[in-house]
């Protein structure tokens, strides 16, 4: 099958060709229902096959259990920086949040329309070169502590996490099922779809019963964990299509393995980091090893004009996607578990016949 591009873009990324080729045949038509997934009813029982699958699906993939439970959400990311501090905080209680990022530091503002925010570590004044100290002490009342695992725009990541006492909440969003984590250290994590589980508006989000227990807030339907909860997901007209793809990516995630996904993953991270430290052209813009993503390689060329053309160059050879964030500029490579290892050697091969050139 051909892959066509290669798309280095952070999100909506590149999805496995197999995913692709079933999710278009099953626009065209949905298993033997004689339509296409596009028109499935949301109340009907291929639906809730769907939802149980993917539940269940998640739950073996993050080994959990039960006292887990397992939701679909619209509104990708950003509604889950609002939702937590609404469902979460009450009056003037407390939650600890660490200000490792750009989607970190959006999180944070989201929070403090409900709560007061103490921030616990940021990496802002070094351009989020690097990820902030772990908090050494954690205030007792803190409801509970925000992070992100894997920065996607400035390319760090948390490789391990200290134990903490409060309940853990993580947004996952771009490093999900990408290497072998324990799940169970956190009260909740997230996800939007649009990287390694999906397309975009959809948010896998994993809550532990006991935090959903300690919610007593009044909140609208919709934006009420609980109440998604007792609706199994389809409290209204759910994103049929959109959870589709991500069942059909968490099947492809459980056919390859975590540990093969991961051995990849590092793979692909070391030789593009190799490159890039071993380049007269091309600088880093993590240079701290033990922070450097996995999911998101950020680096710069010497001068602006070396980055256009070396964009030029990947244009021309069908490789797109890699032009960096406004923040940090020059190139963001994003290497999701769709990305394969001769797709990244494509590109180091180019880079290494650019800098022949210049
Ligand atoms: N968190 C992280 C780590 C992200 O990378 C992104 C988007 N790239 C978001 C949150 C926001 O997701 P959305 O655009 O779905 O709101």
């Amino acid at each position: 099958m051909s892959i066509g591009k290669i798309n280095f873009g952070a999100g909506p990324a590149a999805l496995p060709p197999e995913v692709l080729h079933d999710v278009s045949k099953a626009v065209w038509r949905y298993k033997n229902t004689g339509y296409s997934i596009l028109e499935l009813p949301h109340r009907g029982a291929e639906f809730l096959e769907i939802i149980e699958e993917s539940k269940s699906l998640v739950r073996g993939l993050c080994g959990i259990g039960s006292d887990y439970e397992v939701l679909w959400m619209h509104g990708g990311g950003r509604m889950q920086f609002s939702m937590i501090p609404m469902n979460f905080l009450s009056g003037k209680e407390t939650a600890g949040y660490i200000d490792s990022g750009h989607w970190a530091a959006e999180a944070i503002d989201y929070a403090r329309y409900y709560g007061d925010i103490k921030i616990l570590g940021s990496s802002k004044e070094t351009k989020y070169d690097r990820l902030p100290a772990w908090p050494a002490a954690i205030p007792a009342d803190t409801k509970y502590l925000h992070f992100t695992t894997n920065n996607t725009i400035y390319g760090t990541q948390y490789h391990n996490i200290p134990d903490i006492s409060i309940p853990l909440i993580g947004d996952m969003s771009s490093d999900i099922f990408s290497c072998k984590r324990d799940y169970s250290r956190y009260a909740m994590f997230y996800a939007a779809a649009q990287k390694n589980i999906g397309t975009p508006g959809v948010a896998l989000v994993v809550i532990h019963k006991s935090l959903l227990d300690g919610i007593t807030n009044k909140l609208p339907p919709m934006l009420d964990y609980k109440a998604q909860v007792k609706e199994n997901s389809i409290l209204n007209t759910a994103n049929v299509s959109g959870i589709y793809v991500s069942l059909l990516m968490l099947r492809w995630i459980k056919a390859k393995g975590i540990a093969t996904i991961e051995a990849e993953n590092d793979q692909k991270a070391a030789m593009l980091y190799e490159a890039i430290d071993n380049s007269k052209v091309f600088v880093p813009h993590v240079k701290e090893v033990a922070h450097r993503s996995k999911m998101n390689v950020c680096f710069i060329a010497k001068n602006e004009a070396l980055e256009k053309d070396f964009l030029k160059l990947c244009e021309q050879n069908d490789i797109i996607g890699l032009q960096g964030h406004r923040a940090v500029g020059g190139f963001r490579v994003s290497l999701y578990n769709a990305i394969t290892a001769e797709s990244v050697t494509r590109l180091v091969e180019l880079m290494k016949e650019f800098e022949t050139k210049v």
